[in-house]
């Protein structure tokens, strides 16, 4: 999964070469729909550092602190869209079996409709 950080697609929006529906961003990410939503809603939040996957980002320093914020605006965004009491999905992809296809570290969130267990 390991891509440089010049044809990383999630760079790539993040240096305004690609178009993307951003959402929101702040200092440390951005949160864009997605491209080919599986939900109503469906966004992906995006760390500004390409790291590629969680658990390379847990490996950095302050990484539970950096990870941990980006569940933190996952849920505050997901509230304030209104999905706080209808309830959400939050996905992180890993690896080749984990089914992540671009190689910088995303959470989707995802609502709108009711989800089933397992996933496919
Ligand atoms: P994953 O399979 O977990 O790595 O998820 C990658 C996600 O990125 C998929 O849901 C794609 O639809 C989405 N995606 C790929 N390219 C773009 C793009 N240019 N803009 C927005 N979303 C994208
Ligand atoms: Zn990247």
């Amino acid at each position: 999964m390991a891509v440089n950080e010049a044809s990383c697609v999630f760079c790539r929006i993040l240096k305004g070469e690609i178009p993307s529906q951003k959402i929101y961003e702040d200092e440390s990410s951005i949160v864009v729909r997605d491209v080919n939503p599986q939900a109503p809603f469906h966004l992906l939040v995006i760390p500004r550092e390409h790291v590629p996957d969680i658990a390379g980002a847990l490996r950095r320093e302050k990484g539970e602190e950096r990870v941990g914020k980006l569940f933190n605006t996952s849920v505050r965004i997901a509230t304030e869209q209104g999905f706080g009491s209808s309830g959400f999905r939050l996905v992180v992809n890993s690896g080749t079996d984990g089914g992540q296809t671009v190689g910088h570290l995303h959470l989707h969130l995802m609502g709108g409709r009711q989800m089933t267990w397992p996933p496919g």
